[in-house]
């Protein structure tokens, strides 16, 4: 990847600038690790896997919530920290920590319930047994992080695998590198006994070298293309992964919805970040008997808003500077494909900032409708019904997230969709509930992180029985008596043979 913060990258370089993205200060500078310091990075987390393990679930969510502490009482530094690495607002990394101190916080309280041994039915066959499963950590996990989220994101998987007991080698993106060592060094705060969560930093070979330095289970959040070469590093050590990427959200606005609020939600929803979110609204589904009254809704609140460095900027500049080059593509083709800009035009790309471009009639087929464009831009089509809503919006390979607005039947749209993660009546609000998975479908990768389901993610089950009385009949020997088959066969017929149901 070339980029301003990461020049040239020549074969022999060992370190490499982060910079201001809005101004092109240079932030901090760092080491890009080779192979061989990847490696020993993971070596050094062995002993320190076990050692948090020890720890219990009470031990380690002592230390992850005095973590958790250091970071909220630290907010303003940090936050100020990531407006200069990443170049959002101060107050949306402020929203972008605050949300991650919950996840933090709930990981760290449900591990116990979630992964902790448990007993389970042991069914007919197996009834003079206990059964029970617990969910083990798999060691050292490796995390590969992006930039437009760069503690959010990469924490979705941090505080999930470290409170269900294992270490933790990341690495952040080679656009927001500092941000991800404010977040090692606080942590070795409140772990100065074992490096339990290492740095590695560096461009695509560190991380590539991280999928193949013997970790248990590797976590990436990224695009797909990347998605797919981490799959395929992992693939000859059958290394599990959970691939967090991208996607091309639709919120559909039904003919009962609330306009004012589909209106917030949808300019919001597009343009909060700069666009660069992986569960943003990218493309809106709305019905002929709304449509003009939430495009009319959506030009006026979108015209209003605006990105830029200062205090007052609605949102930053494009973080990741090769990015600017496929949002002004994504909306040359919408215009080359017949649609129309009602809010900015394609001069509203002047880089690093993109202005807000709201689209209209452009073809399904246009790239600004299939790829993820990951820029304050936002697509509008006109539909006959929800149905036809419904349909558009699963003909994405895509399927991470999406938004419906309807006073009834929300619901029932949400049920028909194929993705991940649905809001309804509300854009991305599932990402701020730490109870809820969040993942995707089809091109948006597989695996979940937060709640139950991004704990489980991070340990593997062990299953175990242990007999309490011998059994009434034994099938499990080579010396069950003769009459056994008789038994099992009439036990078999009685139990399921009957009815159909
Ligand atoms: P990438 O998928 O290339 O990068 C994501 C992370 O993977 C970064 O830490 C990157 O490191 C690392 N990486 C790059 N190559 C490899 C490799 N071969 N093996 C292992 N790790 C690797 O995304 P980009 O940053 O280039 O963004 C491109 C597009 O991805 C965006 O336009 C957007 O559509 C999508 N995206 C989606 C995100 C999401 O939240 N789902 C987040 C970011 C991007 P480094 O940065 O050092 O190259």
């Amino acid at each position: 990847m070339t980029s301003m913060a990461a020049a040239p990258q020549a074969a022999q370089q060992t370190t490499f600038e982060s910079l201001d993205p809005a101004t092109g200060a240079v932030v901090a500078n760092f080491p890009v690790h080779t192979a061989d310091d990847v490696r020993r990075a993971v070596e050094r987390a062995r002993p320190a896997a076990a050692w948090w393990r020890e720890l219990g679930f009470d031990g380690r969510k002592t230390r992850l919530r005095a973590w958790r502490s250091i970071i909220a009482s630290r907010l303003d530094e940090f936050a100020e920290l990531i407006h200069r690495e990443n170049g959002k607002p101060v107050f949306d990394a402020i929203g972008e920590l605050s949300i991650a101190v919950e996840h933090l916080d709930w990981a760290s309280g449900a591990a116990a319930k979630v992964l902790g041994r448990r007993r389970v039915g042991s069914g007919l066959l197996a009834m003079n047994q206990s059964a029970s499963v617990e969910y083990l950590p798999y060691g050292v996990v490796g995390v590969i992080g992006p930039w437009n989220y760069p503690v959010h994101t990469p924490m979705g998987s941090i505080s999930y695998a470290l409170a269900a007991g294992n270490a933790v080698v990341f690495k952040p993106s080679e656009f927001t590198p500092a941000i991800g060592k404010w977040l090692v060094d606080a942590f070795a705060e409140v772990v100065p006994e074992q490096p339990v969560l290492q740095l590695v930093t560096g461009f695509g070979a560190t991380g590539n070298a991280l999928c193949t330095a013997g970790v248990g289970k590797l976590a990436f959040t990224g695009s797909t293309a990347t998605g797919k070469k981490v799959m395929a590093a992992c693939a000859p050590t059958l290394t599990p992964v959970v691939i967090e990427c991208g996607g091309k959200d639709a919120l559909i606005v039904a003919a009962d919805a609330d306009l004012e609020a589909a209106v917030d939600a949808a300019v919001w929803g597009a343009l909060s970040n700069a666009g660069q979110t992986c569960a943003g609204v990218e493309r809106v589904y709305a019905v002929a008997s709304v449509y003009d009254e939430f495009v009319a809704g959506v030009t006026r609140e979108a015209a209003k808003v605006r990105g830029g460095a200062d205090a007052g900027a609605d949102y930053g500049p494009i973080t990741m500077p090769g990015q600017v080059e496929v949002i002004r593509q994504h909306i040359d083709d919408a215009i080359a494909d017949g649609g129309r800009a009602v809010v900015g035009s394609p001069d509203s790309v002047q880089a690093p900032f993109v202005q807000p471009v709201v689209l209209l009639d452009v073809p399904e087929h246009s790239v600004a409708v299939q790829e993820e464009t990951f820029g304050p831009t936002i697509t509008i089509a006109k539909v006959r019904d929800e149905d036809e809503a419904i349909e558009l919006a699963n003909a994405s390979r895509y399927g991470l997230g999406a938004a419906v607005f309807s006073a009834k039947g929300g619901r029932a749209i949400a049920e028909r969709l194929s993705c991940g993660c649905v809001s309804i009546n509300s854009a991305i609000s599932f990402a701020m509930v730490p109870e809820l998975p969040f993942g995707g479908v089809g091109d948006s990768g597989f695996g979940r992180i937060h709640g139950a389901d991004g704990l489980r993610e991070f340990a593997w089950p062990r299953s175990v029985t242990s007999v309490r009385f011998p059994a009434p009949l034994k099938v499990t020997t080579f010396k069950h008596p003769k009459s056994a088959r008789v038994l099992v066969t009439r036990l078999v017929k009685a139990r399921w043979g009957r009815g159909r149901s």
